[in-house]
């Protein structure tokens, strides 16, 4: 893995991170469509095998590509951060098919049966439905806190010693609810848990968890990293090398959940305009929040950039810009939701977030239709609320066609 170049800033690292230069000379790192690897001999294959000479195997394990694609994300997740010695941190990261994908792998590379979780009440359905319905019979339980009470945390800790490790998502679906990473973090270390987080929603430039005692970080690739909506992926990214090309990465490889060639082609290539794109979707997002602030038919905006959101003290700590992700909520419920996104003449009706064109989804309906709904309501997931993801169209346009459908 290439050392991250301190001297690069932000935008070189989206465009010039992780590339190394291609043995044919081809300008990008091509697609290899091909399942195996030839080995020179016999004893050359023995030495690969054992990682004493570097070479690929077999498409399950990576390829330049994929491995492109992960160089670039450990680089920019680590930019500027030290190691416990004050050298430059160093990460190590597993591109998977999915984020669901680099969930599995991080659950089941650290947690045994009889093992719990504690997490908090607003994770994406995904996890939540993992941690509900597959984990349990695993043997691995779960402790759901409000992670905004910190003696809460500690007590349900000390009085649980199953409980292994620690899972945060911050900015979280759809209330954007927010934790603070540096107390929390603080508290997992005490209480020796592995602590993780899901990163998805802030990406590594609004928001850098490993600048916090953090142990791994997971994203779903397919949302702001890909950002053009093309492919499904995950990443799974970690400060302990020895783990992550150890028995990490063999989770990995065992599980399968594995991704190819095209779909790492298509996120490197998402990963290049990054910068560009999410300085876009953040300033969007906050013209288009302070316009549903103000509109009557509006009952309520969740969006941590404005004032009004609980979390915004702990978002404007922690992140650069508060994203693009907003949810809101019409007077007249279930009905308006409805008819409101029917309206919508640029704005897509679809699941998913972080692409190009702005998305609507109606959570209830949707993402959230497998969580209980008494856990849904609990977390603020109300039958009419409308989550957004704002693109990086002209701001005035998207304002347009929201007043439009509101009219
Ligand atoms: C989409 C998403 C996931 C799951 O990722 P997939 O790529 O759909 O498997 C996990 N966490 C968050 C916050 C997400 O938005």
């Amino acid at each position: 893995m290439n050392h991250p170049n301190e001297e690069w800033g932000l935008d070189t690292l989206c465009v010039h991170g992780g590339h190394k230069t291609e043995s044919n000379r081809a300008h990008l790192t091509p697609i290899y469509a091909t399942s195996t690897y030839v080995f020179e001999n016999t004893e050359q294959g023995v030495d690969v095998f054992q990682g004493k000479e570097e070479g690929y195997i077999y498409g399950r394990f990576g390829s330049p590509t994929i491995e492109e694609a992960e160089r670039k994300i450990a680089m920019l997740e680590a930019r500027g951060l030290k190691d416990a010695s004050g050298n430059p941190l160093e990460l190590y990261a597993l591109l998977h098919a999915s984020g669901m994908a680099a969930v599995t792998t991080l659950l089941l590379a650290n947690l045994k049966s009889g093992d719990k979780i504690i997490t908090h009440p607003s994770l994406y359905g995904g996890t939540q439905e993992m941690i509900d319905k597959i984990l349990p019979g695993l043997g691995i339980g779960h402790v759901i806190v409000d992670m905004h009470d910190e003696q809460a945390v500690r007590n349900a800790i000390q009085a649980d010693p199953a409980i292994r490790m620690m899972y945060l998502e911050t900015p979280a679906n759809p209330t954007l609810q927010c934790v603070d990473l540096k107390k929390l973090t603080a508290i997992g270390r005490e209480m020796n848990l592995v602590i993780c987080a899901d990163n998805t929603f802030a990406t590594p430039l609004l928001q850098q968890p490993f600048a916090y005692d953090m142990d791994f970080v997971i994203h779903s690739t397919t949302k702001f990293l890909n950002g053009h909506g093309t492919a499904v992926g995950g990443i799974l990214i970690g400060r302990d090398l020895q783990r992550m090309q150890g028995d990490v990465r063999k989770f990995h490889r065992l599980l399968g959940g594995n991704s190819n060639g095209f779909d790492a082609f298509l996120l490197c290539n998402g990963l290049r305009t990054l910068s560009l794109r999410m300085d876009k979707h953040c300033s969007n997002a906050m013209t288009v929040a302070g316009f549903f602030e103000t509109h009557p038919k509006v009952a309520r905006v969740n969006f941590p950039g404005l004032a009004s959101h609980p979390h915004h003290n702990i978002a404007a700590a922690q992140m650069q810009q508060f994203g693009s992700l907003m949810s809101i909520e019409l007077h007249g419920g279930f009905d308006a939701a409805v008819a409101f996104m029917n309206r919508l003449h640029i704005c897509t009706n679809a699941v998913s977030l972080g692409t190009c064109d702005t998305l609507v989804s109606h959570p209830a309906s949707t993402t959230h239709v497998g969580v209980p709904k008494e856990h849904r309501l609990a977390s603020g997931i109300t039958d009419g609320l409308i989550r957004i993801s704002i693109g990086i169209e002209d701001a005035q346009d998207l304002i347009r066609d929201f007043q439009q459908a509101l009219a």
